[in-house]
């Protein structure tokens, strides 16, 4: 058995004992009727935590990364226009995917560690004409908190409809998918759900079933394919699409057990306290934050690496001598960032107070 270690990475985080007690419960049948009743109280747990009404709000079987493509395979059809907004890597693989599916990809890109601005998106509004507009809410790659309302509005008022990369914001800062008018969002289990990884929690309005209803084409995907695997999820009478991941899903529902007596607004604080605890530490050991105040993410904290500081060697040390795993910049960022997760159970002032003890005797 590998030693515990803290996880202090872009994700996955530490889960709690009760959830890996769940994931160590006997095995059941994947239509087990005790099973089904696993999957309504996740579906309808899920429904609170995203804060939506939608009947089709379930847990893709595969990572984020899935439920990013369940997303774009079913809502577009070959020839569809796709406005993409892009500010880090996650951007850029919701384009690969729209490609992917044969649909028209129009982009609308910001700098990294920035947000994209609303005026970007109107502007290219007016020059197109897209099915939907994709944006990432919480950009692991970079720590950038995307406001989303002012771009929900403009979007609906274009007649579009908005998908919504919620992988690392879900349950660690507000989201609202009806108040704020999203029309297709998914998540992954392994972030600030504190599950394990391999899951992706996904959610769809009335007006986005209706245009996967109406599609043109079969969606090429068949593990993917809503008109498929939603009967699997609800209806009456159950029907076999694939063997559920049945010892994930225990762990599944356990972690929302947990986010659920906890509170929404209770969590969100929680992870912005343990923000705040991070910034002012790193701050005085002479770090600075990559991101504009105002635009931070809580659970995932870009921090610019000075020259004097052996980026692989300092991760290394911590890793091997203290058990603690901090995130190496990605694409662009690589060997100019650290990314520090806060998410889930790890969002505490114990969790920051180790890291902040260990890179004060390193560096
Ligand atoms: N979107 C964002 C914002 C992510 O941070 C990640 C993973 O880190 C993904 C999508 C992909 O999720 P997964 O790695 O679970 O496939």
């Amino acid at each position: 058995m590998n030693k515990a270690k803290l996880l202090l990475g872009p994700g996955p985080s530490n889960a709690n004992q009760r959830v890996l007690d769940a994931m160590s419960a006997p095995l059941i049948g994947h239509l087990d009727p005790e099973f089904l009743e696993v999957m309504a109280a996740i579906k309808e747990m899920l429904q609170r935590t995203f804060q939506t009404r939608n009947h089709l709000t379930f847990a893709v079987s595969a990572p984020g990364s899935a439920g990013m493509e369940t997303c774009l395979v079913n809502l577009l059809d070959p020839g569809d226009e796709a406005l993409i907004c892009v500010h880090g890597v996650f951007g850029n693989r919701m384009s690969d995917i729209v490609e992917r599916c044969g649909a028209k990809l129009i982009r609308v890109d910001a700098p990294w560690g920035e947000p994209v601005d609303p005026l970007q998106v109107k502007d290219a509004l007016e020059k197109c004409n897209p099915k939907l507009v994709a944006i990432v809410h919480a950009e692991t790659s970079t720590g950038v908190l995307q406001p989303l309302e002012e771009i929900s509005k403009m979007v609906h008022e274009a007649g579009s409809l908005l998908v919504v990369d919620a992988v690392t914001s879900f349950c660690g800062t507000t989201l609202k998918i009806d108040d704020w008018g999203i029309d297709a969002v998914y998540s992954g289990s392994q972030k600030c759900l504190s599950a394990p990884p391999g899951l992706s929690p996904v959610s769809f309005s009335e007006r986005a079933v209706e245009v996967v209803h109406n599609r043109k084409s079969k969606v090429q995907s068949w593990f993917l394919d809503l008109s498929l695997v939603s009967n699997y999820w609800q209806g009456a009478k159950r029907a076999y699409h694939h063997t559920a991941p049945v010892s994930s899903m225990f762990a599944l529902k356990e972690a929302l057990t947990l986010v659920v007596e906890e509170g929404l607004e209770n969590r969100y604080a929680r992870h912005w306290q343990a923000h705040e605890l991070l910034k002012s530490g790193m701050e005085s050991l002479g770090f600075e934050l990559l991101v504009k105040q105002g635009f931070r993410l809580p659970m995932l904290n870009a921090i610019k690496l000075p020259d004097h500081i052996d980026d692989a060697a300092v991760r290394k040390q911590l890793l091997d001598d203290y058990g603690i795993e901090i995130g190496a910049g990605l694409g662009d960022f690589a060997g100019k960032v650290w990314r520090i997760g806060l998410m889930g159970e790890n969002a505490r002032p114990e969790s920051v107070d180790r890291l902040l003890t260990a890179i004060k005797e390193i560096s």
